[in-house]
């Protein structure tokens, strides 16, 4: 049984269009597939209807991954299982796009200071119909051969305290986790193990996660140490929040992979422990073995 509740399409900075990431996932024999886009569900509709004319095994998840500000962080949280078609979380969602456009412009105006003129006008055009993500300024960038690499945009540029950055201003945790809550979801701190930060300032994120009304963490992904595994489960167990666990995929590369290496320890409550659909699979997962 292979789950994997975190993944990206061209809807923001992944490569893939939704169809194209549901055929990866099939070849990678994935059984439940959530799709998270930053702050958007745009590439919610055109999976389920590909997923449902393909009537092959795969569970969509639709899901989201939204941007929030928890004192200098920059922290993201997971929605999954959320009703996509929400008018009032639409909306919602839509703040976070203005706010994203807001950023860009400004990252623009710095760059061009800096001597890189009309970013903003190439990140459009790679970005298309999706979000607009500093994933795509930095390929603007690596395209034009300003710097080598991905890397080095965000360590010259876009990092923080570099010359493009620029503070975005997102919602709060307990905002996201509201929002999300009144879109029936559930609310997953994303890869807590990616932040730069103490592990001081982790625990107390993490237990402020769980304050706000959080659901679930993800306790396995990608680049997590055995140490960092383990702490991750303990913090969970400690603060009753259910377990997650996703690639973060984003295009094919060396590193990550659907569904690869995800199996959360025995100990834990999954964050999808009373959702009917995945009990059922686990069922008819056990009378094929
Ligand atoms: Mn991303
Ligand atoms: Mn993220
Ligand atoms: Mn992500």
């Amino acid at each position: 049984m292979k789950i994997d509740l975190h993944s990206h399409t061209y809807y923001s900075d992944g490569h893939l269009s939704p169809k194209e990431l549901i055929d990866r996932a099939h070849s990678m024999q994935v059984d439940v597939l959530a799709i998270t886009d930053h702050d958007t569900v745009q590439g919610i509709d055109e999976a389920l209807a590909y997923q449902k004319q393909l009537k092959r095994p795969l569970h969509i998840v639709p899901g989201v991954e939204i941007s929030t500000s928890w004192h200098n962080f920059d922290i993201h949280v997971l929605g999954l299982n959320v009703d996509h078609q929400d008018t009032d979380f639409l909306q919602q969602l839509e703040l976070q796009s203005l706010e994203r456009d807001r950023r860009a412009q400004q990252m623009s105006d710095k760059l061009e200071k800096a001597g890189v003129a009309n970013v903003l006008e190439d990140a459009k055009a790679l970005a298309g119909v999706g979000q607009l993500t500093r994933a795509h300024f930095a390929r603007v960038l690596v395209n034009r051969q300003v710097v080598k690499d991905f890397d080095s945009v965000f360590k010259k540029y876009l990092g923080k305290g570099k010359r493009a950055h620029v503070k975005p201003k997102w919602i709060s945790i307990q905002q996201a986790v509201s929002w999300i809550h009144q879109a029936g979801g559930k609310a997953v701190l994303a890869h807590p193990g990616h932040y730069d930060m103490t592990t001081k300032w982790l625990k107390r994120l993490v237990a402020e996660f769980a304050e706000a009304g959080g659901d679930g963490m993800e306790v396995i992904h990608s680049h997590l140490s055995p140490e960092r595994k383990k702490l991750l489960a303990e913090l969970a167990a400690a603060h009753g929040l259910n377990s997650s666990s996703g690639s973060d995929f984003h295009y094919p590369n060396r590193w990550t992979e659907l569904g690869k290496n995800l199996a959360l320890p025995e100990q834990l409550v999954p964050i999808w422990h009373e959702w009917a659909f995945v009990n059922h699979l686990m069922q008819t997962d056990q009378q094929h073995t």
